[in-house]
């Protein structure tokens, strides 16, 4: 217990330690964190649908009919007519043969990247791919090379040695989380084909926002590749909680079969995966949500960079401001917070030493008024 005290301290001394921030109202462009009210600029909640009252009402109707708890895991009785309607609604949604349930993003990978790798494969992973990524990769015992985040020269290098293995897998984040730039998907998809090789996308921060619908980045970039193997989190953009796959219908039926944390964990709340189809209806026609999304992500990021931010992607709705050490984001992030507005500092090892960063996300819900004021005090920061 010595050694874990120890290791707390130095992470407070190296500005690493983190905290839990309790939300005491709904997740909206303000919430309340011990009873001061703050703007709100680091959610996922991109088109302000988590506190969106027909999805309530979607999971109180519910309640009301199938109860709580789904009682098991999926296979054994746990499988409700709310999960088998969500799944072929997500299916139509991403035009895939078939699509399974996950519990939650990190279930999903967890699930589908160790049910489809053996020990005789290799992952090619971007070095900027999202955590849950590299920890099933862990879990494969397959051999895993991370090549240089975006860098399809290199993918292919790694893919010209990797003959010899039985399964080639590729897996890239469509969207990455901490820099808000696109994959080139184009590039890879050509790659994974020439090389015989499967590619799993992690649509996690698409989902709703990129497409025609928000189907994501495949649609965005206008790639239509039934071999894709596409996971999303209903967790996000969507508002609720859960996440899929949306596959072949062999991809599914195997996952049914071989994917551990599909099958070892009981079945989310029927009330949960009412909800999600309710909220993907609303995605589905939601391009007004995302007209507003993005005319606020752009007025925002318009106003960093013209007062000389270091924004580096303006390709998404994900603004990161880069900030540099772990002592100064933490300080900028504290500061925000004296001036009410609420963003938290990006520090290793969720992205790389040095690159630590405010990672900002403007909503749906924002007035200019609010981005204003948070723009304000990011220019007060030290003046
Ligand atoms: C958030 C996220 C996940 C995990 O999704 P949850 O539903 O929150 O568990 C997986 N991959 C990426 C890229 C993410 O950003």
């Amino acid at each position: 217990m010595k050694r874990i005290a120890k290791k707390l301290t130095e992470l407070k001394k190296a500005h690493l330690y983190r905290r839990l921030n309790t939300v005491q109202s709904r997740q909206s462009a303000k919430v309340r964190v011990d009873g001061k009210e703050y703007i709100l600029l680091s959610s996922n909640d991109y088109l302000g649908l988590a506190s969106d009252l027909r999805i309530a009402r979607a999971a109180k109707d519910a309640i009301d009919e199938f109860g709580y708890g789904a009682g098991a895991s999926r296979l054994v009785s746990g499988t409700m007519s709310p999960h088998t309607a969500l799944e072929a609604a997500i299916a139509r949604f991403k035009c895939t043969q078939s699509a399974i349930l996950y519990n939650s993003g990190y279930c999903a990978n967890i699930g589908l990247i160790s049910a489809i790798t053996g020990r005789n494969d290799i992952i090619l992973s971007d070095r900027l791919n999202h955590a849950s990524i590299i920890d099933a990769s862990l879990l494969t015992r397959a051999k895993v090379r991370r090549y240089p985040h975006k860098d399809t020269a290199i993918l292919e290098r790694f893919l010209q040695n990797a003959k010899g293995f039985s399964k080639r897998i590729i897996i890239t984040d469509g969207v990455f989380s901490m820099d808000g730039d696109i994959a080139p998907l184009k590039k890879i998809a050509a790659l994974a084909k020439e090389y015989d090789a499967i590619l799993i996308i992690d649509d996690a921060h698409a989902t709703g926002v990129l497409g025609a619908g928000g189907k994501g980045t495949m649609d965005h970039l206008g790639i239509d590749d039934k071999n894709v193997i596409q996971m999303g989190t209903l967790s996000k953009a969507v508002g609720c909680f859960g996440a899929f796959v949306a596959a072949s219908q062999d991809i599914i039926d195997y996952l049914i079969n071989k994917s551990r944390s599909f099958i070892y964990t009981t079945a989310l709340p029927p009330s949960c995966a009412a909800a999600a189809k309710k909220a993907l209806q609303l995605v589905q026609s939601g391009d007004d949500l995302r007209r507003r999304l993005f005319e606020n992500v752009d007025y925002l990021r318009g106003r960093l960079t013209g007062a000389g931010f270091d924004v580096p992607s303006r390709e998404t709705h994900i603004i990161p401001v880069i900030i540099g050490g772990a002592a100064d984001a933490v300080g900028l992030s504290r500061h925000l917070k004296d001036n009410g507005i609420f963003i938290q500092a990006i520090r290793p090892p969720t992205v790389p030493e040095c690159t630590c960063r405010l990672r900002i996300t403007p909503t749906t819900a924002h007035t200019k008024e609010e981005l204003d004021r948070a723009f304000d005090a990011m220019l007060n920061w030290r003046a």
